[in-house]
């Protein structure tokens, strides 16, 4: 039994997603025409009380549209050092906006209203760059899934308005902050100018990522997309896999931080484990005592067919989403916890 947890993007369509997969109507969505297309951009609109929203392939793609859409050549977007759109999208950034970026070190991915602040360049100096846009991320990944209160986006919503600057969010997995903290899509529609949230994490679509927005701004992106060469004609079949997980696949998040909360409690005691980040929502961060590296702990749950990622030469991630079973974390605990010594390859 193969037990992955290096992503939640590796979940599969249940065979009930890849009914309604098969049941939708579909159109050209470059003409507009795609009907499970329209019905599920209608939907997350109405559900983040946000005018409109554009389907598209991916996260990186929505993150790349609004930073594209938000901001001109030379102008600087203001995000934390371990964000996604910094990270992990290829430079994007400076190749598709030619933008700088004023990186921030954050609190486990998450910034604050006075770092913000700080971070912003003085108008009508020459030298320095226009400070166009603030993005945050929520859950943050490489903050080990943690969220933000929404009282200090507010102060951040402030901060942005008093300097004219836009606010995107990267939800790529907003709806686990929202089931961890009891909170609304609408709560943070009204405060960012731009979301992108993927239906393809733990929300277990195969594909596919929104972008939200005013009417103007979707318009603007979809121009966007289609440069980017992400226009797709027949797609409703993703689209409907997306509006399935956003109907059925959103409460049961509660389940896969119940799942992480128990291995990170397993994992907290072992002599190899330096410390465990708080776990907040679905993702497990943590460090390796030394001179154990996570390659020891990987090369030993390899034998066990257990599968994640080292984020850095100390740190390792597990993320649990819907494949991951309550007999896995079962079996993943009964390991961890079976570990008498953990072979270390720097002794
Ligand atoms: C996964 C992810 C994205 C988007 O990734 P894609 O693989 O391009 O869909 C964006 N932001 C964060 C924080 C992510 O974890």
């Amino acid at each position: 039994m193969r037990i992955d947890f290096r992503s939640d993007t590796v979940t599969r369509p249940t065979p009930e997603m890849q009914e309604a997969m098969h049941m939708a109507p579909l159109g050209d969505d470059v003409f507009g025409e795609d009907p499970a297309i329209n019905a599920l951009e209608g939907m997350a609109s109405d559900l983040f009380g946000m005018e409109a929203a554009l389907f598209c392939p991916s996260g990186t793609m929505t993150n790349q549209i609004a930073i594209k859409c938000h901001t001109q050549p030379g102008d600087e977007v203001i995000c934390d050092l371990d964000s996604h759109i910094y990270q992990y999208e290829g430079g994007g950034i400076a190749f598709n906006a030619g933008c700088s970026v004023r990186l921030l070190s954050g609190d486990r991915g998450r910034i604050t209203a006075e770092q913000v602040s700080e971070g912003i360049n003085a108008v009508g100096d020459v030298h320095k760059a226009v400070s166009r846009l603030v993005s945050l991320e929520n859950t943050a990944n490489r903050g080990g899934g943690s969220c933000y209160e929404l009282t200090e986006i507010e102060r951040i919503r402030e901060v942005c308005d008093r300097h004219g600057l836009a606010l995107h969010l990267d939800g790529a997995r907003l709806f686990n902050a929202l089931v961890a903290q009891g909170g609304s899509p609408r709560d943070h529609g009204r405060l960012f100018d731009s979301i992108s949230i993927c239906l393809s994490k733990g929300l277990g679509a195969p594909v596919g990522s929104l972008l939200l927005g005013t009417s103007d701004f979707i318009k603007r992106s979809r121009r966007i997309r289609k440069v980017f060469g992400g226009g797709m004609r027949q797609a409703g079949m993703l689209a409907a896999a997306g509006q399935f997980a956003l109907e059925h696949h959103v409460e049961r998040l509660a389940e896969d931080h119940r799942h992480a909360a128990a291995i990170a409690a397993a994992l907290e005691h072992q002599p190899f484990i330096e410390r465990v980040l708080p776990v907040e929502t679905n993702i497990i961060i943590a460090e390796m005592r030394q001179p154990w590296t996570p390659l020891d702990l990987q090369t030993y749950m390899q034998a066990f067919d257990i599968r994640f990622f080292a984020i850095s030469p100390r740190r390792f991630r597990l993320v649990v989403h819907l494949d991951i079973t309550p007999a896995m974390v079962e079996r993943t605990i009964g390991i961890i916890n079976d570990i008498n010594t953990l072979p270390c390859s720097q002794a």
